[in-house]
């Protein structure tokens, strides 16, 4: 089926009478951020705070009849508003991008990846909690505005961060790590298709709108791959450094090297490559089986000039723990892979702090 296209959409709204009003939506210059993109659209209404009930019933036609048109996967429409709207998140204020970083947290980590799936939200949440494990005060930052996974990665699905003051978010808390995720502030089943604007606005918002508190460390999961959109947020966000995270096949296949690259561009160190689902570990026999290889990020690292911080192993146990909302590193915290995790990031600590690595205090009892 051909793909729908902006024109036919614009089309299709200006067939629609606005409540109240002479016009339609199109000719009433109400529609804005059309974008659409492999059959799924996305545009905001722009609308008079005060008519927001009767426009609700607008944005709801809308939806509709672009559903209807064909091509279309799926419509998300927004109303927005240039006062204060009822029930939206709370506005951004202007934002002065200070010099240097934000007040109160120490340094911003970027997790990232070349591509998709390779376990970088995974890696990220464990990695927190490993700082904090390891004794940092540790924030959380979902960028992934994409496909947003750490409120159920850290067990706080369905919850809605609250505002005191109407302004200023209080980020939610799991396992003591304080975390700000889009995933809070839309239902899950929103497609999300945002403008690159809307995108830096909302990551801008989630950095600097919320009541962080003093961190020592903030890791930032961003979304997955090298684009455009990942590297303006590696350009906007103050970076102490960047993590990459890539699976043996996607090192193979350059796609690290593609990360490396970008923050490279943006003169963000990169701290060093996390291999993930490096090698397997039979459960019953104890087995380890090299899948993929072995020592191929590690020699590919060393040919790229970054450090390598360690490998992950291919666990089922770090699958669902993850998934399940109770991370590795909190509900299997003796464990060999929860081990791993501190490892990494007493190393990402030393460096942080100029320092040269090393193991992570150990507690012995008398
Ligand atoms: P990404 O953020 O790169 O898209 P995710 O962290 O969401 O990837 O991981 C994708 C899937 O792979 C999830 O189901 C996750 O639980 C699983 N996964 C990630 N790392 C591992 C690992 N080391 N062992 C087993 N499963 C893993």
């Amino acid at each position: 089926m051909a793909a729908v296209n902006e024109a036919e959409i614009q089309a299709a709204l200006a067939g629609i009478a606005v409540p109240g009003r002479d016009g339609d939506p199109i000719s009433l210059g109400m529609v804005s951020g059309l974008v659409v993109k492999d059959g799924n659209v996305g545009f905001s209404i722009e609308i008079d705070p005060a008519d927001h009930e009767v426009m609700e019933g607008l944005r709801k036609i809308c939806e509709q009849t672009v559903h209807a048109l064909p091509g279309v996967v799926s419509v998300t429409a927004v109303l927005t508003a240039e006062r204060e709207a009822p029930q939206a998140a709370p506005q951004a204020a202007p934002t002065q991008p200070d010099a240097g970083g934000i007040p109160g947290i120490g340094a911003i980590i970027a997790v990232a990846s070349g591509k998709g799936g390779v376990g970088k939200s995974t890696v990220a949440v464990n990695l927190a909690l490993a700082l904090a494990a390891n004794g940092s005060r540790v924030g959380i930052l979902d960028a992934d505005i994409y496909g947003p996974s750490l409120p159920r990665m850290l067990g706080l699905a369905g919850g809605r961060p609250e505002s005191a003051d109407g302004r200023v978010l209080e980020p939610m808390r799991g396992y003591g790590v304080a975390c700000m995720s889009m995933g809070f502030l839309i239902e899950e089943d929103t497609p999300m298709i945002w403008r690159g604007p809307m995108v830096q606005g909302a990551l801008e918002q989630m950095l600097r709108d919320v009541a962080w508190g003093e961190l020592d460390v903030m890791v930032v999961d961003m979304p997955p791959g090298t684009g455009d959109a990942q590297l303006t947020m590696a350009q906007r966000v103050p970076l102490a450094g960047a993590v990459i995270v890539s699976t043996p096949q996607d090192i193979a296949l350059l796609d690290a090297r593609k990360g490396l690259n970008m923050f490279r561009k943006v003169d963000v160190p990169v701290l060093g490559i996390i291999e993930n689902m490096s090698y397997y570990v039979c459960p019953d026999c104890g087995h380890r089986a090299e899948i993929f290889g072995h020592g191929g990020a590690r020699d590919t690292a060393a040919k790229l000039g970054v450090d390598f911080l360690g490998e992950v192993p291919l666990d089922i146990e770090i699958r669902e723990t993850s998934d399940d909302g109770r991370p590795i590193v909190v509900s299997h915290a003796d464990s060999p892979h929860a081990q791993v995790f501190r490892d990494i990031a007493a190393n990402i600590s030393a460096k942080l702090s100029g320092g040269t690595a090393k193991a992570p205090p150990k507690i012995v009892v008398d």
